[in-house]
């Protein structure tokens, strides 16, 4: 089991929800008891960049799915990004966004909220207030373009891979961390720079946390396991913004990852559907399911790495500082919530579209196999996936505010 000391052979008492102690031979007289010998036993991930698309896309996504999706692959906290309709960018958005989330939900949830140029202090200080988890903020993304933006900026009439590459250059995404990084620095503001894509990305962080800024790095597993030389076999379910780059980009990303430079891997959960993401290069959507994957994919990389108990660093104990729910998630200790993952270490898992529970069953990473298999998951103790559903319902999770 993954415990703050480390790696440990030991039983978790559960009872209301939360984990009451950690240690040997703790099941009393009459206690339900879940044997796990030979299996790992993790805290529940927190995939802190999801999109939900609820409300706004319901033939894409909706927190139902999204939720079933998660929890499948032991991820027992969705962070919601602000871009459904209506956008959450005031109080009000959020409280109905929530309450709509309430009676869907399998997993936790959380919700980011949305800084425009246009937004003011009063606003932000709502959505707080609300529960945001924080603000997101969109750096030179022509946001009402959307998807077309590949053809309308290279007017293209049948665009490739590489042109999508050429119009979304990585020295964009370092000047863009540079100026953003460079403002938190002054303002004192923490940042939080999502969905980390390129060398020279990585290469502009580091330097500015080298400088002081207050940063903090994601990447996503498709930037970690693929490159731009996959497209010919993945296809549009790689297409994703920012892009799926070169080999070196993939490789200083996991060396970032390694060197603990970039700390939370999370997956910019973007569903389309099935037929859009049919559609020729440049006509798809970019974006692509990816929550139920987290997990495994983790899990194989950190033990390629040497270490597999890294893993539920980057996708749960991380990821729960980074969102101020490190008082109730992201380890199991007593105290915190018993969201718990029961992992087979010598069962592998082959990504393909019969076993993904989203609303779409394409995925970056289908046909790849990684060795582990999600078994049984629960959130606050009760079963959510892999056994005989508990009676619990996902709910609002909220920031300790510091
Ligand atoms: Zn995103």
């Amino acid at each position: 089991m993954h415990t703050p000391e480390g790696p440990r052979q030991v039983d978790v008492h559960v009872a209301g929800g939360v984990i009451t102690s950690v240690g040997n031979d703790l099941a009393p007289a009459g206690a339900s008891t879940v044997d796990a010998t030979g299996m790992y036993v993790l805290p529940g991930a927190i995939d802190v960049h999801v999109h939900s698309r609820d409300p706004g896309f319901p033939q894409k996504e909706d927190f139902a799915t999204l939720t079933a999706a998660a929890a499948a692959g032991g991820v027992t906290t969705v962070i919601d990004m602000p871009n459904t309709v209506p956008a959450v960018d005031a109080d009000g958005v959020l409280e109905s966004k929530a309450a709509l989330a309430r009676a869907k939900a399998r997993v936790d949830y959380g919700l980011w909220g949305l800084v425009r140029s246009t937004t003011k202090a009063a606003e932000l200080e709502g959505l707080a207030a609300a529960g945001a988890i924080g603000f997101k903020a969109y750096l030179g993304y022509a946001f009402s373009l959307g998807h077309k933006q590949v053809q309308y900026s290279l007017n293209l009439e049948d665009p490739d891979y590489a042109d999508l590459l050429a119009s979304r250059p990585a020295e964009a995404e370092a000047v863009a961390i540079a100026a953003a990084a460079e403002i938190a620095g002054a303002s004192g503001v923490r940042l939080h720079v999502a969905h980390l894509s390129s060398a020279p990305g990585l290469a502009a962080a580091q330097e500015a946390i080298r400088a002081g800024a207050p940063l903090s790095l994601e990447t996503c597993p498709h930037y970690l396991w693929l490159c731009d030389e996959d497209y010919g076999r993945v296809g549009t379910a790689m297409k994703i913004f920012p892009p799926v780059r070169g080999a070196r980009d993939r490789d200083a990303l996991v060396d970032g990852l390694r060197k603990g430079t970039i700390t939370i891997v999370a997956t910019d959960h973007a569903p389309h559907t099935d037929e859009e993401k049919a559609a020729a290069f440049g006509d798809a959507p970019a974006g692509s399911p990816g929550v139920q994957t987290l997990y495994i994919s983790s899990l194989e990389l950190a033990s390629r790495m040497g270490d597999v108990w890294l893993a539920p660093r980057w996708v749960s104990e991380a990821p729960a500082a980074l969102t101020g729910l490190q008082g109730s998630k992201g380890t199991i200790a007593p105290g915190y919530d018993a969201d718990l993952v029961i992992v087979d270490p010598n069962q592998p898992t082959r990504v393909r579209p019969e076993i993904m529970r989203s609303k779409q069953r394409h995925s970056a990473l289908d046909g790849m196999e990684f060795g582990f298999t999600v078994r049984e998951v629960y959130l606050r103790g009760s079963v959510v996936a892999g056994g005989r559903r508990g009676r619990v319902a996902g709910r609002l999770v909220r920031p300790a505010r510091r």
